[in-house]
């Protein structure tokens, strides 16, 4: 069996899991929206590569740009494939059906409705995700409804709908209300005005919830997410229903150009886009729609700002870093650790603190950047930035080294700062943990790109 792909023009650091499926393709990977491309219900479909035995410099294919497991979306085409017009036209009818029921006008004008209602008759069922209107009760009568939905509850939907934590899809994992409020701080001690959110719902419902409470709040947030179930809560200049991967605006020319607009507000001055992905993987998908919303932005710019760049802010794990950096140059990697409300590894243990191994990556001046220095952070005059209290300045490598928050050790032999685990391994030439096996699987790691184990096993995940 082969196990799950990549998208192609990866190359290094790509995927070699399970039956060997690799990068290839150039630039060819991800062709977005391009007269050819097959397009399933969640919008256009990505190029990957797929290797075995067989066919050793690969097969290309299309699949799902969302769904990385068969089960949530099953596309699949051969790149060479032959595709008869009644199959596209039963294609083009089963991405037609499988829609929401609802559309996002529909849903606004139901919310409307909604907020009308007088407390005792505000109902939410729970397993369908959905506010009910009176006339809807009876087809719901056996499942579980919360009652008296207040305006506190609308505010906050990301608390009323359950986090869709499937973990190939959605991997919704929600951020604790330190992290969130951390997170506002600093948007607003940095003085932007607008935020973009992409797959950030708690971020923009903290900001959306203090704009309608707050006079004098004055930041805005829109709001882009795979999430439909959100359509519920915000009008069509909050929420735009949006593919990551693909760049795909599920409500067309229409949504496409709310963000725009967005971006473009006031010269494009005074904006940040805050992206938390899911972390499975696909990093070169992500920065592909991340450089597309950016020239979004960058059609707004006046001209004495020609070489600048949307600020953002990419949440991803640490062991990343290398890949962004590869798309972003121009971004660094913070300490600050992000911490999540329902995800059982990255979050607030009950003795003491497990460490996250999630960050803030941003092309913002990293000085610019505080972090709370109640929480242990502190700033490095050398380095410029500031780090986690583990984190010590190495002075053979003459910067702060550490990536998770512990203390590294410097190696002279590998001329580096390694992990406290590490071992100086004679027989690899390199630091690794003293159980490893020496002799090298020829594949590296789907998570973190280095050689010696596959992504099951992956050190990273597991912070040890
Ligand atoms: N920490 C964030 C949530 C991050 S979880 C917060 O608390 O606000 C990842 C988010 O990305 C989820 O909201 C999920 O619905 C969204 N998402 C997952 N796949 C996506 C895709 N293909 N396109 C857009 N959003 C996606
Ligand atoms: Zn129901
Ligand atoms: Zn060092
Ligand atoms: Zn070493
Ligand atoms: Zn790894």
């Amino acid at each position: 069996m082969a196990g799950r792909l990549m998208a192609g023009g990866a190359a290094r650091g790509g995927c070699r899991e399970g039956g060997g499926v690799m990068a290839g393709g150039g630039g060819a990977a991800l062709l977005g929206p391009v007269p050819g491309v097959p397009s399933c219900p969640h919008g256009p479909a990505l190029l990957f590569v797929k290797t075995g035995q067989e066919t050793p410099e690969g097969r290309r294919f299309y699949a799902c740009s969302a769904c990385r497991d068969r089960k949530d979306c099953n596309f699949f085409q051969w790149e060479d494939e032959k595709v008869s017009e009644t199959r596209l036209a039963a294609r083009e009818e089963y991405n037609r059906t499988h829609q929401p029921p609802r559309t996002h006008g529909q849903n606004v004008e139901r919310y409307k409705e909604f907020v009308l209602l007088p407390l005792s008759k505000r109902r939410f069922c729970q397993e369908c995700q959905q506010l009910l209107l009176p006339a809807e009760w009876e087809k719901h009568s056996d499942h579980q409804l919360l009652c008296g939905i207040s305006a506190a509850q609308l505010r906050s939907p990301s608390q009323l709908l359950y986090p869709l934590e499937n973990k190939k899809t959605n991997a919704q994992y929600l951020f604790a209300d330190r992290s969130c409020q951390f997170l506002l701080d600093l948007i607003l001690d940095l003085g932007f005005r607008r935020v973009l959110s992409v797959g950030t719902p708690r971020l923009h419902e903290m900001i959306q919830s203090k704009a309608s409470q707050e006079d004098d709040f004055r930041v805005r947030s829109l709001l882009l997410d795979i999430d439909f179930r959100y359509s519920q809560f915000y009008t069509e200049d909050e929420f735009c229903h949006y593919n990551m991967f693909n760049h795909h605006f599920f409500g067309g020319e229409a949504a496409r150009e709310t963000c725009r607009k967005f971006l473009c507000q006031d010269n494009g001055e005074r904006v940040i886009m805050v992206t938390d992905p899911p972390f499975g993987g696909l990093v070169e998908a992500l920065a592909s729609s991340f450089k597309k919303l950016m020239a979004m932005w960058k059609e707004s710019e006046a001209e004495d700002q020609d070489n600048q760049e949307m600020p953002m802010f990419w949440i991803f794990p640490y062991f990343f870093e290398t890949r962004i950096l590869e798309f972003f140059p121009s971004f660094r990697m913070m300490d600050y650790q992000v911490d999540y409300d329902n995800h059982a590894l990255y979050k607030h243990g009950k003795t003491g603190r497990r460490q996250s191994p999630v960050r803030i990556f941003t092309n913002i001046t990293p000085s610019r950047i505080v972090l709370p220095v109640e929480e242990g952070y502190r700033f490095c005059a050398v380095c410029e930035r500031y780090v986690s209290s583990g984190n010590q300045h190495c002075e053979m490598c003459n910067s702060c080294t550490s990536k998770d928050g512990r203390r590294w050790k410097h190696c002279v032999l590998c001329k580096k700062c390694v992990k406290p685990s590490w071992f100086h391994c004679n027989n690899c030439n390199c630091c690794a943990l003293q159980n490893h096996a020496c002799e090298k699987p020829d594949a590296g790691c789907f998570v973190c790109g280095k050689a010696g184990h596959k992504r099951s096993a992956c050190p990273s995940l597991s912070c040890a």
